[in-house]
């Protein structure tokens, strides 16, 4: 372990918090201009930094490989590789804006964990792109430095993310879900009080993530665009669920799984906003459990590692349960009473001895602040 002045040789300016998140519904439905409802992690990646007189940028991490890595003012989509293309793609996708984003050391420290779907990477470039607006005084607003970060890693990392992510770190409250619209990122905090309805969310980190996800990604993404030109739609957002029967008829037999996954995944997330809205939050289980069906049989993303967690843990009595996250592996959310909780985590945990895998990982998920300036 190390520090800003241990790695740098000086004191930094300041110190930048983002969370990562969990989705509790809307899975592949972003880039599909659809709603997600997202909750920030307690996790966070910690970016430290201090401008530098020339334009040099200097990143470490705690996380990475031990090394400095030291970047010139020419900075190019490929030039970098491995987990600095991150943090360098967050200072281009400024500059390319005409933002003054100068040199800079960055030291990177991060708790969320990698590559589970809890989105340790928008944390990263979250934690970064708040650092800039810091310490040269950009004066973003949240969503803007989200989607500078989302350009970040479509752009110059080559990930073909939607925006959830990003705006779930930078623009979630504590004590809320964030329900947004990527369409026109419309969004409102919808209060998630899980204690006072003796709830809790688990998630379940399976540690796996199977390779297969990072090709199918764009193959899904893809055969969503495609099945939503062949309808004349904008996105598949604009088929409402009435018109989805008459619409997979039209449709060629491959495509229409995707299509209504993503529409009854819209409806999944409008019906939870309702719930919340009410203060039901135990009814919520059902529609987790019934968007998890549509994520394995429909969008096909779930793998068995996934479809264990869930089954084992609505037979040991949760309320319900999901995938989140992109998919082939990472992590499950569960919604159990409080008193269950520690009951169904075992049962998971047995359910994955017996199987022969890997013991999973399992916290609370408290619904947490996004980015901000912790000191
Ligand atoms: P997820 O966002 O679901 O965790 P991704 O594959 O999108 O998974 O992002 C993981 C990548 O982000 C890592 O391989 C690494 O390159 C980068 N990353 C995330 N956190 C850190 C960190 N603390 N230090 C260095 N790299 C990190
Ligand atoms: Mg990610």
């Amino acid at each position: 372990m190390t520090d800003f002045q241990s790695v740098f040789g000086a004191a930094p300016d300041g110190v930048w918090a983002a969370p990562g998140r969990v989705n509790l519904i809307g899975e592949h439905t972003d880039y599909n201009d659809g709603f997600v409802l997202p909750l920030a992690l307690p996790h966070t990646a910690r970016a430290t930094v201090r401008r530098r007189d020339d334009d040099l940028l200097r990143l470490y991490s705690e996380q990475g490989d031990g090394r400095i890595t030291e970047l010139g003012p020419d900075l190019d989509p490929g030039a970098v590789t491995g987990w600095a293309a991150y943090p360098a793609a967050v200072v281009w996708a400024l500059r390319k804006d005409g933002r003054a984003v100068g040199g800079l050391d960055v030291h990177i420290d991060s708790d969320v964990p990698g590559g589970a779907g809890l989105s340790s990477s928008a944390a990263l470039e979250c934690a970064v792109a708040a650092a800039c607006d810091g310490v040269f005084g950009l004066g973003l607003d949240p969503a803007g430095l989200a989607l500078a970060a989302q350009r970040a890693e479509n752009e110059f990392v080559g990930v073909p993310c939607g925006v959830m992510d990003q705006m779930a770190s930078m623009c979630c409250a504590e004590g809320s879900a964030l329900f947004l619209d990527t369409r026109d990122l419309s969004r409102r905090q919808v209060p998630l009080d899980l204690a006072a309805r003796g709830l809790r969310l688990l998630v379940v980190d399976t540690r796996v993530k199977h390779d297969l996800g990072d090709g199918a990604y764009a193959g899904l993404r893809a055969g969503c665009e495609r099945a939503a030109a062949l309808l004349d739609l904008p996105a598949l957002r604009d088929l409402p669920p009435v018109a989805l029967d008459g619409a997979l008829v039209q449709l060629p037999a491959e495509l229409r799984p995707l299509v209504r996954h993503v529409v009854t995944e819209n409806a999944r997330v409008q019906e939870c906003i309702t719930l919340l809205d009410a203060g039901d939050l135990a009814a919520l289980g059902p529609v987790l459990t019934a968007g998890h069906a549509s994520l394995r049989d429909d969008f096909r993303v779930s793998c068995a590692e996934t479809d264990l967690v869930v089954s084992a843990a609505l037979a040991a009595g949760a309320l319900g349960a999901r995938m989140t996250g992109g998919g082939f592996g990472g992590s499950v959310l569960v919604l159990v009473a409080a008193e269950e909780s520690e009951a169904v985590a075992s049962a998971v945990r047995a359910a994955f001895a017996a199987a022969g895998y890997a013991e999973p990982r399992t916290f609370a998920a408290v619904p947490s602040a996004g980015a901000r300036r912790v000191s």
